[in-house]
């Protein structure tokens, strides 16, 4: 059986290129570049011809597992253009396991992250000029696999399609940062211990968007994801989310929920770990543990509560300004006005990394 192999690349270039976009009409998710990128799985021959090919519709069985059964995930990622005009991804590799870690849980095929990547750099190349130049500009893009086998039979898949679509994207908000109000929610719950809330699953995503509606009717930007009996804080909409906290003893503490198997396992949010450990002044402990809306209720009460933030691929951080909780507003402290202090050094931090400006880890790929 054939391993993914990017050296097999066949490229077939549009002869119809689409209009670019400016960059201040761009709207998240809604255009897409001339290309995208395609691979055949089948249980017998293992992964076919990567083929970069016009952005087209796709065929289908109406039988395909896929629409029946929901044998489908994505990831989330950007490409940034630095100052050289070179394209750069951020982590690529991180998305590759969980990617994998999300076939592996719906019984679809897993894949050598390091050709994909392969892949994406080619795929960026034909693309670039899709790339949008300018701070909080980027190309979004969404890797997908889906299980197309023709069967209602519920079973494993033995056909598959991993592709590659981008959609040229600017920042969530216009403003700087434009902090969100929340409405802690334990009526729904979006992940449970045991579930599949930690992978990036499409059938984790269409059942927050009653509760999101929900929460908007009663004036609210977002969900703040509320689990069990105690009130724990895991996420916010489709972000993870940090609070940070002033200690009685001067110290202060920045924390997010851990890895418990209901928190997806965010780039940005393991990033922003590793950064706030290396960078935060002393005082500063960053810790991974479990919270209540009851905690940061008492704890915004004694004025501890020193700020919060939602983080995630499409707007690294977004500052919290409010948590309506049992008919009341818990609010939060901006303290630059817009955001917190923790909030604006991160977002500062990740943009370099991102856009190339600095090097950290190798985090930053370029495609070549
Ligand atoms: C994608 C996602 C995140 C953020 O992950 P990043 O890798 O940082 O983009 C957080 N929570 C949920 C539910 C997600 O789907």
């Amino acid at each position: 059986m054939a391993s993914l192999d990017a050296s097999k690349l066949e490229i077939i270039k549009t002869t119809s290129p689409k209009t670019k976009i400016p960059n201040d009409q761009l709207v998240f998710g809604k255009t897409f570049t001339d290309h995208m990128l395609e691979i055949e799985w089948t249980a017998e021959a293992g992964w076919g011809t990567p083929k970069i090919s016009p952005y087209h519709n796709f065929s289908m069985d109406p039988a395909a597992v896929v629409l029946h059964y929901a044998f489908e995930l994505f990831e989330g990622m950007k490409a940034y253009k630095d100052k050289d005009g070179k394209i750069r991804t951020f982590r690529p590799d991180k998305n590759m396991v969980r990617m994998n870690k999300s076939a592996a849980r719906i019984a679809l095929p897993t894949f050598d992250g390091g050709e994909f990547i392969k892949l994406i750099d080619q795929f960026l190349l034909v693309d670039q000029d899709f790339v949008p130049e300018g701070d909080g500009y980027s190309l979004y893009l969404r890797p997908t696999l889906i299980g197309t086998s023709s069967t209602l039979a519920v079973g494993t898949p033995d056909r598959a399609l991993l592709y590659l679509i981008a959609s040229p994207v600017g920042p969530l908000y216009d403003a700087k940062f434009q902090a969100v109000s929340l409405e802690a929610t334990d009526y729904a719950v979006r992940a449970w211990p045991g579930g599949v809330g930690d992978k990036k699953l499409g059938a984790n995503y269409a059942p927050c968007i009653l509760p999101s509606k929900q929460a908007k009717e009663r004036g609210y930007d977002q969900n703040l994801w509320l689990f069990g009996e105690e009130g724990y804080i895991t996420e916010v909409g489709t972000m993870n989310v940090f609070f940070a906290f002033q200690n009685a003893d001067g110290t202060k503490e920045l924390t997010t929920a851990p890895l418990d198997g209901t928190i997806l396992e965010g780039v940005t949010r393991d990033s922003i770990l590793q950064l706030c450990k290396e960078r935060l002044p002393k005082e500063w402990t960053v810790t991974e543990r479990k919270f209540t809306i009851h905690e940061v209720e008492e704890r915004a009460q004694k004025g501890q509560l020193i700020e919060a933030f939602g983080a995630g691929t499409a707007a690294v951080v977004s500052p919290i300004k409010a948590i309506g909780w049992k008919g009341k507003d818990i609010e939060v402290p901006l303290s630059t006005g817009s955001s917190g202090e923790v909030t604006a050094s991160v977002a500062e931090w990740i943009r370099a990394i991102q856009y190339g400006d600095e090097d950290f880890e190798g985090w930053s790929r370029v495609a070549k």
